[in-house]
């Protein structure tokens, strides 16, 4: 018999994987968290339904969400990951020689532990216990509530607007990422497709750009996400990522997907996606 996942993109449309099997499954106090072993995909992490990462693209996203807002910042020393339990993130980000801090606030404690017994590739900065990592289990949108002037870097790797994720979209979160950057500093956040969530992406770009000064957006193609297009929205305080000097980018990053080329030309929007963001 052939088993098949089916992630429910939007009320009409879903993308189905055919799995080998269920490696785990079980519920957290805030979401149903399970691992399942898709042919295409290899290992995936799914979250309430929703497909999170898999073994065969993460190197996509967790490459653009941390090396892009990484080399725009010219010195990034204290870096604040909210969400990113899987570890993938985490694992781009110390690989910056500059970075000596590399915070992690994750909601749920099952996620991390899930991720480093099951997706051991993505989640190998975690399973080191990596010298430059301060892992926290908690909410992000709190602990944004209580810092202020400390990181130079805040990646929201985080999951859709629902359930714990729905106030990591919101001005208020926003407000509270500002008072908690330096006056350099910037943050990313993954923003969905722009396909499938236009209404989100106008709003958080209205929310962002009455708080920072520079907001912009960039692409990456990922072909787990829907419509495998996918969205990061840059806030930031100094440093216009479409203007800095991507000489100073080296040439032999241990990256798969990223490169010096692509950290410019992935600003290069589509007129519809322009839209958007006007
Ligand atoms: N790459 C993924 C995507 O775009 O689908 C995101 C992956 S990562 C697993 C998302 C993480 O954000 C989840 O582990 C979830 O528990 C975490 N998260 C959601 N809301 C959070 C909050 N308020 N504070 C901290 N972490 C949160």
């Amino acid at each position: 018999m052939e088993l098949w996942y089916t992630e429910y993109q939007t009320k009409n449309l879903g993308l189905a994987a055919r799995i080998k099997e269920t490696l785990y499954s079980g519920k957290s106090e805030f979401q149903e968290v399970a691992v399942v072993e898709a042919y295409e995909f290899g290992r995936m992490l799914v979250l309430d339904g929703v497909f999170q990462t898999s073994i065969f693209d993460e190197f996509i996203y967790h490459e653009m969400i941390a090396h892009v807002p990484l080399f725009v910042h010219p010195d990034p020393k204290t870096v604040l990951v909210i969400g990113g339990g899987d570890g993938g993130t985490i694992r781009e980000v110390v690989k910056h020689q500059s970075v000596e801090v590399a915070e992690m606030v994750e909601i749920d404690g099952l996620v991390v532990e899930v991720s480093k017994k099951y997706l051991p590739e993505i989640s190998s900065a975690l399973n080191e216990n990596h010298p430059k990592l301060q892992l926290k289990i908690g909410d992000g949108i709190k602990h944004m509530q209580e810092v202020e002037n400390k990181y130079d870097v805040i990646i929201v790797d985080c999951s859709d607007p629902i359930g714990p994720g729905k106030g990591l979209f919101t001005h208020e979160f926003y407000k509270n990422v500002h008072k908690a950057l330096k006056p350099d500093g910037l943050f990313v956040q993954q923003t969905e497709s722009p396909f499938y969530h236009q209404k989100l992406i106008q709003q958080l770009t209205k929310d962002i750009t009455s708080m920072f000064p520079i907001t912009r957006l960039y692409l990456a193609n990922i072909p787990l996400y829907p419509g495998g297009l996918h969205c990061f929205t840059i806030g930031s305080k100094k440093y216009d990522p479409i203007s800095i000097d991507i000489g100073r980018i080296p040439e032999n990053l241990d990256t798969r997907y990223y490169n010096r080329e692509l950290q410019r030309s992935c600003f290069a929007l589509p007129n519809f996606v322009k839209k958007l963001v006007r």
